[in-house]
């Protein structure tokens, strides 16, 4: 079954389920995308500082899929940030991916201490009027950053990307996100595998015959988020794709959010520089 597709509020839609490159060596990350794009995926999530772009663009002329199917994401890393440096980051990103374009351009982290995310956004207005990234968002900002931005310049990115798995369920930020039609994508979507063997999910997984990996995704799926699960393995890839035939019952969600510990996997993005 063909990902299914949200709408930004720019008018573009976004691949539901895609797949995340983080810590992906650069040498097969190309092997690795090009496989994700035969069985099905057409969103990549890649970003500057995981160094392997080049590898990224590789593997999308590789697989043989029209590149106007795909889904490519960057982002713009933290010493990156401010007007200049981001127009400079942004086309250095693109000669790295060899690509005239990407369908959307994150801050990849809001870097509050040093105060640069409104110019860094300025920046990335600029480049979407100019054509060199379809659609911007932001990544791992709070509700005071993403208020902010949208304060000073009149523009909502189109997605806010977060950590976001059973431990760490961020349901006033992801209402913040229904209210100003911002799309939530979950990063780290399985949360280190912490609630594998949580009584819900474990449960939901028996009903169901699928795995806990599965149960997991779609409970992001069912909470309309976006999610960017990482695997390498070709088996990995295709279960993690596989979640769109079976659906969690109102008392498996319920019985799901009871998980959350508000506990992260990575860092606190007030503090993290
Ligand atoms: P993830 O939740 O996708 O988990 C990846 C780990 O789970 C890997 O060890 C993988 O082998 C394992 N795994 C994958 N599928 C599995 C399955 N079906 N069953 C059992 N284990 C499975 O974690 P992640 O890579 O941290 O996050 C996903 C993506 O999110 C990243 O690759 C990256 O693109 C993005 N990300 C963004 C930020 C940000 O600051 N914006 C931070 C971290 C990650």
């Amino acid at each position: 079954m063909p990902p299914q597709r949200l709408r930004l509020n720019d008018g573009h839609m976004i691949p539901q389920i895609g797949l995340g490159i983080w810590q992906v060596p650069e040498a097969t990350t190309a092997d690795t995308v090009a496989a994700a794009l035969r069985i099905g995926y057409r969103l990549i999530d890649g970003a500057a500082i995981y160094g392997n772009e080049a590898g990224l663009g590789e593997g999308v002329r590789a697989s043989g899929v029209p590149r106007d199917e795909i889904f490519v994401t960057t982002k713009v890393w933290n010493s990156e940030q401010g007007h200049d440096a981001t127009l400079r980051a942004v086309e250095a990103s693109l000669k790295r991916l060899d690509m005239d374009s990407v369908e959307l351009c994150l801050i990849h982290w809001p870097v509050p201490e040093r105060n640069l995310y409104v110019d860094t956004w300025r920046a990335l207005i600029r480049l979407k009027e100019e054509g060199r990234v379809r659609s911007i968002g932001v990544s791992n900002f709070m509700g005071d950053h993403l208020e902010r931005i949208i304060g000073e310049t009149g523009t909502v990115p189109v997605v806010n990307q977060i950590e976001l798995n059973p431990r760490l369920q961020q349901a006033e930020l992801r209402d913040l996100h229904d209210r100003l039609g911002v799309v939530t994508q979950s990063w780290t979507p399985l949360g280190q595998g912490r609630s594998f063997d949580a009584a819900p999910v474990r449960e939901a997984a028996e009903r169901t015959g699928k795995s806990p990996a599965q149960v997991i995704l779609r409970w992001h799926v069912q909470l309309g988020a976006s999610v960017i699960p990482r695997s390498t393995r070709v088996e990995g890839l295709a279960e993690n794709l596989d979640v769109l035939d079976f659906t969690l019952t109102a008392e498996e969600m319920a019985a799901m959010a009871a998980l959350n510990e508000n506990q992260r996997c990575g860092p606190d993005p007030l503090t993290f520089a």
